[in-house]
């Protein structure tokens, strides 16, 4: 019964969210290939928008470095480093000038010490066992009948949910900040800026989408579970 994957609840819920989350994950990969043909006015590689987000904020003490594959593009805390790809890094596109400066965006919020991004690697922690433990508790807890099992593993997986959700305003916030040092700055050309905002709104779109689904899975979980208790 569990794990019957046809119910009602996985058709009009999670599979619709499953859906959209193909759909924003495919926006953002077709978005970035189609500008990363467009090259920007001034030539500025997606290693100069970086640097120029940086600057702008007085952020000194970050490294920027290329890292392999694509869309790999992310900021590491721990190491504080902005890690762009080869077709991020060297590329003079405004889909590469976008994605860098996004990313000196997370890097500039680390050294403001921006509080979503706080409590956000507070959880990080919790996140990782409840990806991991909080199915297999559910499932644990169904066979032997043990409801405070079947909580613990609903508890943990409302965690990853919650985590996700504030993943959203890091996000949207470091695209804000990108787009605005890019116009501001003046390293694009004002009618760049939309093409930018496109490639940085897609990929913004993929963690609605991750959002989504996990929501959709929790509201099942709750559903099965409790017409078990
Ligand atoms: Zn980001």
């Amino acid at each position: 019964m569990l794990f019957m994957p046809f119910d009602e609840l996985y058709l009009f819920l999670v599979l619709p969210a499953i859906i959209f989350s193909m759909w924003a994950q495919f926006r953002v990969s077709s978005s970035f290939n189609k500008y990363s043909k467009q090259h920007t006015s001034f030539g500025y590689k997606g290693v100069d928008a970086a640097q120029i987000v940086l600057n702008h904020a007085g952020v000194t003490n970050v490294r920027i470095e290329r890292v392999k594959g694509k869309l790999t593009d992310h900021f590491d805390p721990r190491a504080n480093v902005i890690r762009l790809s080869e077709s991020v890094y060297d590329s003079p596109s405004v889909a590469a000038v976008g994605v860098a400066a996004h990313e000196a965006g997370h890097a500039v919020q680390y050294a403001n010490a921006y509080f979503p991004m706080k409590i956000r690697s507070a959880v990080i922690p919790v996140t990782n066992i409840g990806s991991k433990m909080s199915i297999p508790l559910v499932l644990i807890g169904l066979l032997f009948d043990m409801t405070g099992l079947i909580n613990v593993g609903i508890l943990l997986f409302g965690a990853v949910v919650l985590f996700q959700l504030i993943t959203l305003p890091v996000e949207f916030n470091a695209s804000r900040r990108a787009l605005s040092v890019l116009d501001g700055s003046g390293a694009l050309v004002k009618e760049e800026i939309p093409a930018s905002r496109k490639v940085l709104t897609a990929a913004a779109l993929t963690y609605v989408g991750a959002l989504a689904v996990s929501l959709a899975q929790l509201i099942r979980l709750i559903a099965i579970t409790g017409r078990r208790r």
